[in-house]
């Protein structure tokens, strides 16, 4: 109850670039051969105290996939955790880790911001725009098999309940954060059962946000708008494969994937914040990944825990740090490695 007890948290560092991007974010010190860095987290010092837990390289049959039983039960006590990328093992008999992660903790909901960067340039420099992607069902159900040879049959799963679950976080989340407008983005007009129910499940929640614009996008059209002018978006809510899709995409908008974070919301309140993007196998180990878009997914985790004051600050010197020009990754066109970049928003803070 005190003020200074500190907030536990679970921390999947993940794999490939994983452990790298989490070393910028905690607090923990390290030899960068020269001197100690300290991470950003515990420079601006927020009090977290980070659980740490590893994929194992056993099945666990609690889970039937390389998590433990353990580390889904500190995400389950904690209600809040930061998660890197998680590269699943290619082998039979065990679960996608991503897949575990969202069935076993009912993460039903993938939140993504998405905003210009001041100081880092692309097409478009008033970008700020929200999707919402339902992550537990629609294309990606896994119910696939084969019919006969040469046909194959794959089932869009499309329920009341996850859609109404959906709509209504994108709902309250547009009421929570001053946002004007929710798109629902669908394909009803061929898809006229299933993502004619996400529509009407849209409409229903729609009624009891009257202060809220709801509008209905088909996703062709809203691709050709987002390109054209994305200022056009404020919340967009979307099934499952549309909103990895175009969440890509408006990552691509704003500067790529070494940008964007994202928060997975779960039943009773749990907040698993990630990275959009992959383990960067092409790059790990080697000290050149972008760690702004887990440190972002991090200030998403505090302004959920409420930690306001804390957020702004990292926030602000991450993209001070990126809009000043002297310190980028490879990714942005720069020539810093991860704990040149991580150094600087420390010196920054
Ligand atoms: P990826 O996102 O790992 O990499 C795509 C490209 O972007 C690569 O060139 C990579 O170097 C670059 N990149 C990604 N993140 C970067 C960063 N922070 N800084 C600089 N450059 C960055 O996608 P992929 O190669 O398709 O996937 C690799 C592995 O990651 C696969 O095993 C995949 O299943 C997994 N994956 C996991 C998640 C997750 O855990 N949420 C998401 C996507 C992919």
């Amino acid at each position: 109850s005190s003020v200074s007890t500190p907030i536990r948290a679970t921390l999947f560092p993940g794999d490939g670039i994983g452990p790298e991007i989490a070393d910028s974010v905690k607090q923990q010190q390290r030899m960068d051969n020269v001197r100690f860095f300290f991470g950003v987290f515990k420079t601006a010092q927020v009090p977290i105290e980070w659980e740490e837990h590893y994929v194992g390289d056993q099945i666990d049959p609690r889970t039937q996939s390389f998590l433990t039983w353990e580390s889904l039960e500190s995400v389950r006590r904690n209600k809040v955790g930061l998660k890197g990328p998680m590269a699943t093992p290619i082998g039979k008999g065990h679960r996608s880790l991503n897949l575990t992660l969202r069935k076993e903790l009912n993460l039903y909901a993938n939140v993504r911001p998405c905003y210009s960067l001041p100081g880092y340039k692309t097409r478009y420099d008033n970008v700020d725009l929200i999707t919402i992607r339902e992550n537990t069902e629609g294309e990606y159900s896994g119910l696939e098999h084969q019919v006969v040879r040469g046909v194959v049959e794959s089932l869009k799963i499309i329920t009341r309940q996850a859609s109404l679950r959906v709509a209504e976080y994108a709902f309250h989340y547009a009421k929570a954060h001053g946002r004007e407008r929710v798109s629902a983005i669908h394909k009803a007009n061929i898809m006229q059962k299933t993502d004619g129910l996400f529509l009407k499940c849209c409409r229903e929640v729609a009624e009891k946000y009257p202060e809220i614009t709801y509008e209905e996008v088909v996703i062709d059209n809203c691709c050709m708008m987002l390109v054209k002018n994305p200022a056009a978006f404020d919340v967009l809510v979307m099934p499952n494969l549309y909103g990895d899709i175009i969440s890509d995409l408006c990552a691509g908008l704003v500067g790529g994937l070494g940008l964007t974070p994202s928060c997975n919301i779960g039943e009773g309140g749990i907040a698993l914040a990630e990275a959009v993007h992959g383990s960067a196998p092409d790059i790990a180990g080697k000290n050149l990944a972008n760690p702004t878009a887990l440190l972002l997914s991090g200030v998403t985790m505090l302004r959920h825990l409420e930690l306001n004051d804390q957020a702004e600050k990292i926030q602000n010197a991450i993209l001070n740090t990126i809009a000043e020009g002297k310190y980028r990754t490879a990714d942005l066109g720069g020539s810093s490695t991860t704990s040149d970049f991580t150094n600087a928003i420390c010196d920054r803070l």
